[in-house]
């Protein structure tokens, strides 16, 4: 079982950096320790994905966007932010941008299920399914990568997208940076009584945080922030009650809410690896960055990354190079550092200012909306960087 390179991880990442490798001619497998079918059919897991139109370009690219249904993409028109109980709000649109739509909302299942659907019969790819990786090592020569069920791989390039908590990053001895934030994040669809328009919500109130991502529909995704110990026990309400609680949690501005899917929970925790590449070996996706999901862009990011390093690899494998050459992985490392950092650090401190609760933080939270209000350039800034042609 050689192979030029082996991917870890059939996550959204993992599998659309094999879709983006399918014309360079090279011998793939993705390892995924979920069952084919739970790739073919992923459940819900209540995340949907804000995407960028880069991303929705990307999607196209790989032939994924076109299996989705149109029920499956929700066009996000506008997005506004809010903070504590005042009514003013800070407002994001695409006017100026040159078009109607921040982005689209997809659900992460349907991204997975198409992603899987565009892949499966990829000439030269081989889905190994039902097992995990256990150990792998590499040297100047390949890489070596043992299955949970005893299986050996070798490998000419050994790409990592096993999620935040890398346990391949940690074998290959990469230093990450992991922040455990002791909270969580409550997500589920509601259906309620008013339209929302399109626009999304994101309500910084004292004590949690609420976002409302308009779905297809009289539809949301709700998402509530709160410490761990409150969103188990909000986790643990019959449906109807949290319903109730989330109505008031959100100032029934949409009208009463129903929840109709969830609730899942997500403790937070960020990642941020020293290095996103090693002899013979390259990190995509949260494994390499693992951003917070407020302002809803790791998977964007980790999308980009992905098809920055199947370029290079691709092109590499053109010209008969060496897919794995130092220089490369370098060049794909300095390249994804440079996407990410400053969205990576514009996250945390948007988080560190927001999860504040002294008075002296709240009046900083509201003057900086107000300031983002009165200049256009900050807005229509954030309004391109929400939208990412
Ligand atoms: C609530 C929430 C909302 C979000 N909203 C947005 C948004 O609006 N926009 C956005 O861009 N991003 C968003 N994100 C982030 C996005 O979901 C992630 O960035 C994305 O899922 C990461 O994909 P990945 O493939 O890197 O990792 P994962 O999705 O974590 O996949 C990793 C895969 O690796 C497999 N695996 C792990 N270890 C092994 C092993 N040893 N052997 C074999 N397989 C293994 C796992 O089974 C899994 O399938 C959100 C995240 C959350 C939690």
């Amino acid at each position: 079982m050689n192979y030029d390179v082996v991917v870890v991880g059939g996550g959204p990442a993992g599998l659309a950096f094999a879709r983006s490798l399918a014309a360079s001619g090279l011998r793939l497998a993705v390892v995924e320790r979920e069952p084919r079918d739970a790739l073919a059919d992923p459940p819900c897991d209540g995340r949907e994905i804000a995407l960028t139109h880069r991303s929705v370009a990307t999607l196209q690219r790989l032939g994924a966007w076109e299996r989705l249904a149109p029920g499956d993409i929700a066009p996000l028109r506008a997005a506004r932010v809010l903070n504590g109980g005042s009514h003013f709000a800070l407002a994001f649109d695409a006017q100026g941008q040159g078009d109607e739509k921040l982005g689209h909302l997809v659900s992460n299942q349907a991204i997975r299920r198409t992603l899987f659907a565009a892949i499966q019969d990829q000439a030269g790819l081989d889905i190994l399914s039902g097992t995990g990786v256990a150990t792998v090592q590499t040297t100047r020569k390949r890489a070596e990568i043992t299955l949970a069920d005893g299986r050996l791989l070798t490998a000419r390039l050994l790409v990592a997208a096993d999620s935040r908590f890398s346990a391949v990053r940690e074998q290959l001895g990469i230093e990450a940076r992991i922040d455990r934030l002791g909270r969580s994040m409550l997500v589920c669809r509601v259906s309620h009584e008013r339209d929302h328009g399109g626009v999304a919500t994101e309500w910084f109130e004292h004590g949690h945080t609420i976002a409302m991502l308009p779905l297809v529909g009289h539809q949301s995704s709700a998402v509530l922030t709160l410490p761990s110990d409150a969103v188990r026990r909000l986790a643990d309400l019959d449906a109807d009650l949290l319903g109730v609680e989330l109505t008031r949690r959100y100032g029934a501005r949409l009208g009463a809410m129903r929840v109709t899917e969830g609730p899942h929970v997500y403790p937070l925790a960020t990642s941020w690896a020293e290095h996103f590449a090693a002899t013979r070996a390259a990190l995509i996706g949260d494994a390499a960055v693992g951003m917070h999901p407020v302002t809803a862009h790791g998977f964007n990011l980790g999308l980009q990354g992905q098809a920055t390093l199947a370029r290079l690899i691709a092109e590499a494998a053109a010209r008969g190079g060496n897919i794995a050459a130092p220089l490369l992985l370098r060049r794909y490392e300095a390249a994804h550092r440079m996407a990410a950092r400053p969205l990576f650090t514009a996250t945390n401190l948007l988080v560190a200012l927001y999860t504040d609760e002294r008075p002296a933080a709240r009046v900083a939270r509201h003057a900086v909306l107000r300031l983002g209000a009165q200049l256009p350039q900050v807005r229509h800034g954030v309004s391109r960087l929400l939208m990412q042609h």
